[in-house]
This record gives C-alpha cells, structure tokens and sequence, in this order.
C-alpha cells in the first residue's frame, strides 16, 4: 500500500522514475498530463479545452482536473494505493486531494520532491523525446536511444513534445514556480514531504526513494 505524489518542476524526473516506483510497489500511475494528452490525441471535449493551454504552457483551469481525478482513485486499481504525477499542481488542488482522502478515510503517504537547478531543467525539457506509441521517454543527450528517432522498446518513432520548446518550457518552469512550488510548504507543514536531489544519476534518486519508502 503506497499512495503517493511526486512534486518537482517539469524535467525533474518525475516521469521518469515513476515508471520505476509504480513497478516496485505495484500502483497504478496517474499522470494528468498523460491523461490531457491521451484526450487531446482522441479529440474529446476535455482535450479540446485543455490543448490551448497546454500548448502555452500555462495550468489547465483547476475545475477540469480535480473531478478528473477524484474520479480515476475512485476506481478499483486505487485500491492498494497509487502514484500521482503532476497533480497536485496548486494549492487548491492539494487542499481538493486531502478533502478526498480524508473522506474516504485514506491519507498521503509520502511527498516525493524532486529539487534541480533551473539550467538543467531546460536542457531536459528541450532535449526530450517521447515515444509516439509507448510513451517512453529520452534524451537526445542524457538518455539517447539506441538509433536515432526510434524507441528501444517498441521501435515506435520519436517526437519532441509540444510544449517541450525553448519558450513554452521557458513559461511552464515560471508557472511552476509561481503556482505549484508554494505546494513545497504545504506538504512540509503536513510532515509528508521528503526531499531528493533530481541531480543525481537516476539509479541513485530511485534507491533513495526506495529506502525512503521501505521496500
Ligand atoms: P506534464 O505532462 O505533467 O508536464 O503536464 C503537461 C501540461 O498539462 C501542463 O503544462 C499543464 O498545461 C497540463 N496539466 C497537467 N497536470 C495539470 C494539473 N494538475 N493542473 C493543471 N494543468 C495540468
């Protein structure tokens, strides 16, 4: 049983050692961005309304996100706990999330916070690649794939995200820092927050968080 978020700005690795943590402990991860993406891929209404922000690198409105995700812990998979990735990203959405737990007689384990200088953040974010089809992701630098352009696990093609340009990335470090970093203080207050150097090689972040956590 681990429910779990994981705080940092956009390029701290979050995604990354997500896919690492949810392996571990056996929870479901639930990325708002990857849910947004999935919609805006689809063509729903929601991704129709959350694309333009997106694209621009400013928070989706918090009335499109907290049912949203009331609604995916609802479900069965939630059972044994979960790991979310990119929500809360607000003070509201924090306040929402604890009101949900408390309701439902459950509380947040852990607050997994990813600290990484600025500069790095930007190399990340604009030398990322993504996987088209699986999702996986890269770096054209720190973590290239075995051939260029092509994922090593599932030889889908590689893309740059959207908003992973000089610009809007530019733009989604300051919204981070002026709406999702007072999160920082909120969790401390709370006594969950545990801090992790997202500069260090990810092998070593993930086993921190692991003896963190317990095995
Ligand atoms: P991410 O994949 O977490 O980097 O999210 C990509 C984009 O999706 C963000 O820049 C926001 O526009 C939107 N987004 C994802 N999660 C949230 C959230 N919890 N609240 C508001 N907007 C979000």
């Amino acid at each position: 049983m681990l429910r779990a978020v994981l705080l940092g700005p956009p390029g701290a690795g979050k995604g990354t050692q997500a896919v690492r943590i949810v392996e571990k402990y056996d929870i479901p991860h639930i990325s708002t961005g990857d849910i947004f993406r999935a919609n805006i891929k689809q063509g729903t209404e929601l991704g129709k309304k959350a694309q333009e922000y997106m694209n621009a690198g400013q928070l989706v409105p918090d009335e499109l996100v907290v049912d949203l995700v009331k609604d995916r812990l609802l479900q069965d998979d939630c059972k044994n706990g979960f790991l979310l990735d990119g929500f809360p990203r607000t003070i509201f959405q924090a306040e929402q999330l604890d009101k949900f737990l408390e309701e439902n007689g459950q509380k947040m384990d852990i607050v997994i916070n990813f600290n990484v200088a600025k500069e790095t953040l930007m190399a990340r974010l604009t030398g990322r690649r993504v996987c088209k089809s699986c999702g996986a992701s890269y770096h054209i630098i720190n973590i290239p794939p075995k051939q260029e352009g092509i994922c090593d696990t599932c030889g889908g093609a590689l893309e740059q995200r959207k908003d992973d340009n000089a610009e809007t990335a530019e733009n989604r470090i300051n919204v981070y820092d002026e709406q999702t970093a007072p999160l920082i203080g909120y969790y401390k207050e709370s006594g969950v927050l545990a801090d992790f150097d997202g500069e260090l090689p990810l092998d070593e972040i993930f086993n921190q968080i692991v003896e963190t956590i317990g095995a």
